[in-house]
């Protein structure tokens, strides 16, 4: 990859992005699910336990409402597809794909670019065919090594390795998954969960497929999960949302539940514009999020550069969440959580059209009375897992 810049982009004045001078590329062997494998802080019989739960015989069921055999079943059944992938290089080359590495199961595509009549034509296609894969979302931006991983991680040597996505690479596409809202209702349960590894199986299918479509074109691409780049920036700058004070994306179309996945590509496309519908502001007047989250892991404060641990980004002004303590919870319950999503006041049914009138509401200055409504109208307590179930 090209040297590190550190310096403020013209795209951070429609994004809002406050990168600083102190900036410094994310290294992917200090996220927390990698220093899970090396850092003694972190690193656990019991946070190993809980990787192995996602394969079932380890998956230490419980009679607690959503934990259940069968809970876990529909889970684990859920994270199936992605794993495969993951794991179909693993054993010959140490590669874990889509979430260490990025996807190489592709075929040879064509010698000579296919002849678009224009930018706008190959956005168009390209579009359509990520509608026609399951893409629940799609944006474009230009490349930004700033959110590219410094180093990517390596299970073989517990250390870094080179980025091996090439950096001639002009634009990210940016496809994103939703995520099931009557699962996150559920939250915090092993049911749940169901719903971040069917967003990741779907993701898997999707951007393997789109890849390969335009490596058929005869253009360059490479498809990207949780590998490579750090997600929320290129999909904020790709025209997908904001960020809340949970560090999560928000979107128009999904609030905060959003599985997300890039193609780094050099078939000529029309960029997106960033979206801002007034998260930032609505997030400034509301601590849904914070005050739910069990073990205080996000704040309650302004954005700042504050950093909790070395899993945390490094020169940006913005609200950080504590990995730590949230991958401990984690842990702790034997599942992924989701409360923070749960909770959001933007975790609506966008198809309805009141909750399109209050997304109106709360992007505008009465966001105090969309929050109060929010609070009065909005069940946001826990559904039982077996309410779940017994629905048709
Ligand atoms: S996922 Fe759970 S523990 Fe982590 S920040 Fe959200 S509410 Fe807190
Ligand atoms: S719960 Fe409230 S503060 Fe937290 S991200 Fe959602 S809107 Fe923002």
């Amino acid at each position: 990859m090209s040297k590190e810049h550190t310096n403020k982009r013209p795209i951070d004045d429609l994004t809002g992005f406050q990168v600083l001078d102190t900036f410094k590329k994310f290294d992917q062997r200090d996220d927390i699910f990698c220093r899970s494998q090396w850092d003694s802080k972190v690193k656990s019989d019991k946070a190993g336990a809980f990787f192995s739960s996602y394969f079932m015989p380890n998956a230490r069921s419980r009679k607690t409402d959503g934990f259940s055999q069968r809970d876990y079943a529909l889970r684990n059944a859920a994270w199936h597809v992605t794993n495969i992938f993951r794991d179909i290089n693993r054993q010959a080359t140490g590669r874990k794909e889509g979430f260490f590495d990025h996807f190489t199961t592709h075929d040879e595509g064509w010698a000579e670019p296919y002849s678009f009549d224009s930018d706008d034509q190959a956005t168009h296609d390209i579009r359509k065919a990520a509608k026609l894969f399951k893409a629940d979302l799609f944006g474009v931006c230009e490349f930004d090594e700033r959110w590219m991983y410094s180093g990517i991680y390596s299970e073989a040597t517990n250390d870094s390795k080179p980025m091996d996505i090439p950096d001639k690479l002009p634009f990210v596409i940016v496809i994103g998954e939703s995520m099931d809202l009557g699962l996150t209702e559920t939250v915090p349960s092993a049911l749940s969960g169901s719903a971040t590894g069917l967003g990741y199986s779907y993701d898997s299918v999707t951007l393997i497929t789109l890849a390969q479509y335009i490596r058929n074109l005869g253009y360059r691409a490479y498809a990207s999960m949780n590998d490579s780049s750090l997600g929320i920036p290129l999909a904020v700058q790709a025209g997908f949302g904001e960020v809340g004070r949970h560090s999560l994306l928000i979107t128009e179309e999904y609030g905060p539940r959003l599985r997300l996945g890039r193609i780094f590509t050099d078939l000529p496309l029309k960029v997106s514009r960033p979206k801002k519908f007034g998260v930032k502001e609505f997030c400034s007047v509301c601590d849904r999020c914070a005050a739910a989250c069990p073990p205080k892991a996000i704040p309650n404060d302004e954005p700042s550069t504050r950093i909790y641990n070395r899993s945390n980004l490094i020169g940006v002004k913005k609200w950080t969440v504590d990995a730590e303590k949230c991958f401990k919870f984690w842990v702790n319950q034997n599942t992924d959580c989701s409360i923070c999503i749960r909770v959001c006041p933007y975790n609506r049914d966008y198809s309805r059209w009141h909750n399109r009138i209050w997304r109106k509401l709360a992007g505008s200055p009465l966001r105090r009375l969309a929050l109060w409504l929010d609070d009065q109208f909005s069940n946001r307590i826990r559904k039982k897992s077996n309410s779940w179930w017994s629905e048709s």
